[in-house]
């Protein structure tokens, strides 16, 4: 497969090749990037250029990774979320677009110069917290997870992106936290069923199982926080949880079970019900 040649050829080739993506073209484009060093419009602009026969086998081995559904992000390191480019790894979930909406529920919540106290739990690649940060300087933002992995490359973000107000937690969920209080608690959870259907999609075998499955229900994780969190939310305090696109229902009634109350469920650009709010 793929002969040795310039970068028209070589796309049309890799595009052929990438049968079981929704995105062919992109996808090629992208890896290409990455091993030339380029942007897209160097590609269109140098189409007749010839590869390096380095440059040839490194794309060749990105492009099998890819045939194989390995997840761009992973492939490349990198995925951007809220406009800030974040390293992930397979110790982190790859941050989706779906998930700005918890982001801007946050700061609506917000004034641009606020110093409230936010804790993001279970931050993976740091994607919510570190967005958080972006936009409110000056709020005081501890961001957990259970992973070592995951925190060493959430650290590795908040200081490539210069946002180091954010501290870093090992804790599952609240278990190291103690007594503390703050004004937003923010998560996106594990929240798919065990035997949910999509968990067989092949882009999803790569990423953490668990950063994405939580029980027969898919709820464990949802649960656990909503309990937990009421007794670390000051007064008037949110709760802001993403979920999956049939649980609304579901993680309204575990809000109301635990006494939150202006209890919310916000659509995101597909329709879909993804963001549940409570508050103390
Ligand atoms: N939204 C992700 C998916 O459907 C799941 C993320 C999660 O469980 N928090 O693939």
């Amino acid at each position: 497969m793929l002969k040795m040649s310039n970068i028209q050829k070589i796309l049309t080739e890799s595009i052929q090749l990438l049968t079981q993506s929704d995105s062919p073209r992109l996808d090629s484009e992208i890896l290409l990037c990455h091993v030339l060093g380029v942007t897209r419009s160097y590609l269109y602009a140098w189409s007749d250029k010839q590869l390096s026969i380095e440059q040839y086998s490194q794309f060749k081995i990105l492009l099998n990774r890819r045939i194989k559904n390995e997840p761009i992000a992973y492939i490349t390191g990198y995925k951007e979320f809220w406009s800030l480019n974040l390293q992930v790894t397979k110790a982190t979930l790859i941050p989706r677009p779906e998930t700005e909406l918890l982001v801007e529920q946050v700061l609506t919540r917000l004034t641009t110069n606020s110093q409230k106290q936010i804790i993001d739990l279970g931050t993976g690649s740091g994607a919510i917290a570190l967005a958080i940060a972006k936009e409110r300087p000056y709020c005081h933002i501890l961001a957990t997870d259970s992973s070592k992995a995951a925190l060493k490359i959430a650290k590795k973000n908040a200081k490539s992106l210069k946002l180091t107000q954010v501290n870093f937690i090992h804790s599952h969920w609240w278990k190291n936290l103690n007594t503390i209080k703050v004004d937003i608690v923010v998560s996106n959870p594990p929240y798919i069923a065990i035997n949910d259907s999509h968990l067989n999609q092949a882009n999803i075998q790569y990423e953490p199982k668990s950063a994405l499955i939580a029980g027969k229900y898919g709820l464990n994780a949802i649960q656990e926080i909503i309990a937990e969190s009421y007794f670390h939310l000051k007064s008037k305090a949110w709760l802001l949880l993403e979920h999956g696109y049939d649980q609304e229902k579901s993680v309204c009634k575990l809000f109301l079970q635990h006494k939150y109350k202006a209890i919310k469920t916000y659509y995101d650009l597909n329709n879909i019900p993804r963001v549940t709010v409570g508050q103390i």
